[in-house]
């Protein structure tokens, strides 16, 4: 995103613009997929000579969950985007497209679940046991809980 500092009024000017997803260079490799346009909601405003940035960018994604590692949809925020550009005098134009990138890769979620309570896979075979129990599960509950079942019986 380009910020003409010449349109910036003396009181500073709030505007909303779209950037397009790609700009995040996040891929599948990363376990996200880009499912939209980043919404950047900003304030910009120059006092004495320094450009300050300002506002809420977010992006719908596809993030890979943690634990089933199946692809869920979800939005990475970033409410508080806070930057300065110091020394635009005389500068025409500035290039926020780098610091919007850094501030949406930080709001990443470092481990996303699809659920709170998702169960994620089998260790064992790889089911995913969010799609009920496989086999080996009951195989192992039959080891280790075997005296508790034949007290019950
Ligand atoms: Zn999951
Ligand atoms: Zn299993």
């Amino acid at each position: 995103m380009i910020i003409n500092i010449a349109s910036i009024p003396e009181q500073g000017i709030k505007f909303k613009a779209e950037e397009p997803g790609e700009i995040t260079g996040l891929g599948e490799a990363d376990g996200f997929r880009i499912a939209g346009p980043v919404s950047c909601n900003l304030y910009a405003q120059v006092v004495d000579g320094v450009l300050v940035v300002r506002g809420k960018l977010s992006v719908p994604v596809e993030a890979r969950c943690a634990r089933c590692t199946q692809f869920f949809s979800t939005t990475v925020t970033d409410s508080g985007f806070l930057r300065d550009f110091p020394g635009v005098e005389g500068v025409e134009e500035v290039d926020i497209t780098e610091d919007i990138r850094e501030a949406l890769v930080l709001s990443l979620p470092h481990s996303p679940l699809c659920d709170e309570g998702c169960k994620g896979l089998c260790v064992h075979c790889g089911k995913d046991l969010n799609d009920g129990p496989c086999g080996c599960r009951r195989m192992e509950e039959s080891g280790s809980w075997g005296a508790l079942n034949s007290l019950k019986l």
